[in-house]
C-alpha cells in the first residue's frame, strides 16, 4: 500500500482530490478531454444520491420524463439572456447522415428551450397547470478548465421544469424545490449546505431569481451544489406558452427550473475525506458495513467463515460487502476499504468466534478509537445504531467545520483577508461595483444571500454605504 500512498490533504489538497477520485475507482478521465468516465463505485454513489433526490421529488408532486439530447440552434436564440449565457459553452452538431443539416443542433446545455416548446404545445388552460416535470439525463457544456466530478464537459444531472398559473405559485415552488436540496444535502450527505439567493452576477442566464444550497470543502472553499430557479415569465415569452384562466383570458405561465449534478460527488469526498481517503456518510455509501475475516490456517477458515456467513444473513438488510480475497493481507484489506471511505468495517477472527463477538472499526475515527467489540448476538440492531451514529457525527463535524471558518467581517481588509482561507460574512449594499471590486482584487465572489438574514441593516464590509442584507463571500469551486 505505501507505495501508492495518497498525497497528503493537507499539503496538496487538489492533488489530493484528483487521485483520490482514481485511486478509490469512482471516475476515470476519458479519451476527449474534460470528459470522464463515471466507473461502478462511483455510479453506485450517485444511484444512491439520485434515489435520495427522486424520492422527494415524488413526494412533491413530481413525475419524470425524458426530453432529446439535440435541440435546434434556434431554439437557444428566443430567450436572449440565455443565449448570452450559453453560447460560449455549446456543442454544435453541423453534420448529419454524411449531410450538412439545414439547422445546426445543439447538444442540450440544459432543456428549458425544447421543454419551453414542448409546453406551448401541451398547456391550453389553467386545468392544464401545474406541470411539474423532471428528467433525469446528461448535458454538455464545453469547459475550459474541468476536473473530475466538479467540472466536466458533460455530466449527469436532473433538471425539473415546472409551469404555474400565478408567479407567487412559481416561486413558492422554487423554493419548495431549493428546500427539498437542502434537505437531501444535510440529511442524507451529511453536508451542512447553506441556502440562499444569487446576486444579480451570479444568477442563472435567463431568470428572474435564482437560488443556491453553498457547502464548505475541506479546504474551505465553496461549492455551489443545487440551484433552483424562478423564471418568471422570460421563457413562456420566448416560447410563447399561454393558457386560457378562469376568466378565459389568455396569460402565459410563470416557470421554473432547478438542478442538482453529479458535482455533489465532489461535494461529498471534499466534504468529508481526509488522508487515509474517502468518509461516505452511510445514507449515500455503496457499501455500508465490509466484513474482513481473519484466519491463519484451514482449520481456522472454516469456523471464521462459518460465523461470517451467519452474520450476513443477520445483516441483509444493509449494503454489505464480505472481502474473501485470497491474494491479500487483512491489513490491506482494512487499507483498501478505508480509503474507498466505507462508514464500518467487521473484522471476525477466530478468537471472535469463541467469544461470540465482532470487533467493528468506524472509518470517521482513526485508529484504536474508533474500534470497539461487540457481541454477535443483535448485530443488526448494533449495526444501525452505529450507523446512524456515523451519519450524525459526520454532519456534527463538517458543520462544526464550516462554523469554525466563516468569519463575521465588518471592513474591506477583514473580508480580503478571511476569503484567503475561509467564508467571509458581512453585510453588502448590493451593488455590482461592490461585488466586482471583491472578485478582482481576492478572486472571491458573492456565494449566497442566506435565507436566514439577521434584523435591520449594516454598512456594506467592501464601501461602507447602508446595506440592508449580509452576503457570503468565498473563492469557489
Ligand atoms: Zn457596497
Amino acid at each position: 500500500m505505501s507505495e501508492d500512498k495518497l498525497p497528503s490533504r493537507s499539503e496538496n489538497y487538489s492533488e489530493w482530490y484528483n487521485q483520490l477520485v482514481l485511486k478509490a475507482e469512482l471516475a476515470d478521465y476519458a479519451p476527449v478531454r474534460g470528459c470522464m468516465v463515471v466507473r461502478p463505485y462511483g455510479w453506485a454513489l450517485w444511484e444512491n444520491i439520485q434515489q435520495g433526490l427522486d424520492r422527494r421529488f415524488k413526494e412533491t408532486g413530481h413525475v419524470n420524463a425524458a426530453f432529446p439530447l439535440l435541440i435546434p440552434k434556434s431554439f437557444l436564440e428566443k430567450e436572449k439572456e440565455h443565449v448570452k449565457g450559453f453560447s460560449p459553452e455549446l456543442a454544435v452538431v453541423t453534420i448529419g447522415g454524411g449531410e450538412v443539416l439545414e439547422e445546426p443542433l445543439i447538444v442540450r446545455p440544459t432543456s428549458e428551450t425544447i421543454i419551453g416548446y414542448m409546453y406551448s404545445k401541451w398547456i391550453k388552460s389553467y386545468r392544464d397547470l401545474p406541470v411539474l416535470i423532471n428528467q433525469w439525463g446528461n448535458v454538455v457544456r464545453w469547459e475550459l478548465r474541468t476536473r473530475l466530478f466538479l467540472r466536466t464537459l458533460e455530466f449527469y444531472w436532473q433538471e425539473g421544469h415546472t409551469a404555474h398559473s400565478t408567479a407567487d405559485e412559481a416561486e413558492e415552488e422554487t423554493r419548495r424545490m431549493l428546500n427539498v436540496y437542502a434537505d437531501f444535502a444535510i440529511n442524507d450527505a451529511a453536508v451542512p449546505v447553506v441556502p440562499g439567493m444569487k446576486s444579480e452576477k451570479e444568477k442563472f442566464a435567463g431568470a428572474v431569481r435564482s437560488y443556491t444550497i453553498e457547502a464548505m470543502m475541506g479546504d474551505r472553499r465553496a461549492l455551489q451544489s443545487g440551484t433552483s430557479h424562478f423564471l418568471g415569465q422570460n421563457f413562456a415569452k420566448a416560447f410563447d406558452i399561454q393558457f386560457l384562466d378562469w376568466n378565459n383570458e389568455l396569460q402565459h405561465v410563470w416557470t421554473t427550473s432547478w438542478g442538482f449534478s453529479t458535482r455533489f460527488v465532489g461535494a461529498i469526498i471534499m466534504t468529508h475525506g481526509d488522508d487515509q481517503g474517502l468518509i461516505l456518510p452511510p445514507k449515500v455509501a455503496p457499501i455500508q458495513v465490509v466484513i474482513v475475516p481473519i484466519y491463519k490456517n484451514d482449520a481456522e477458515k472454516g469456523r471464521v467463515l462459518e460465523t461470517v456467513t451467519r452474520i450476513e444473513q443477520e445483516l441483509k438488510n444493509f449494503r454489505i460487502k464480505i472481502d474473501v480475497r485470497e491474494e491479500v493481507t487483512p491489513g490491506y484489506k482494512f487499507n483498501d476499504w478505508e480509503m474507498r471511505g466505507v462508514p464500518l468495517r467487521i473484522e471476525i477472527g477466530p478468537k471472535d468466534v469463541e467469544k461470540g463477538t465482532v470487533a467493528l472499526a468506524r472509518r470517521d475515527r482513526p485508529g484504536r478509537e474508533g474500534k470497539s467489540f461487540v457481541p454477535q448476538a443483535q448485530i443488526a440492531a448494533q449495526i444501525a445504531e452505529m450507523l446512524a451514529e456515523v451519519q450524525s457525527s459526520l454532519l456534527e463535524r463538517a458543520r462544526s467545520f464550516r462554523v469554525a471558518n466563516t468569519h463575521d467581517v465588518t471592513s474591506y481588509d477583514e473580508l480580503a483577508r478571511v476569503v484567503q482561507d475561509g467564508w467571509a460574512y458581512g453585510w453588502w449594499c448590493g451593488s455590482a461595483e461592490c461585488e466586482a471590486k471583491v472578485k478582482e482584487e481576492t478572486k472571491a465572489t458573492t456565494r449566497c444571500i442566506p435565507l436566514d438574514q439577521p434584523e435591520g441593516s449594516g454598512k456594506c464590509a467592501v464601501c461602507g454605504e447602508t446595506a440592508s442584507q449580509k452576503v457570503i463571500f468565498a473563492r469557489a469551486y
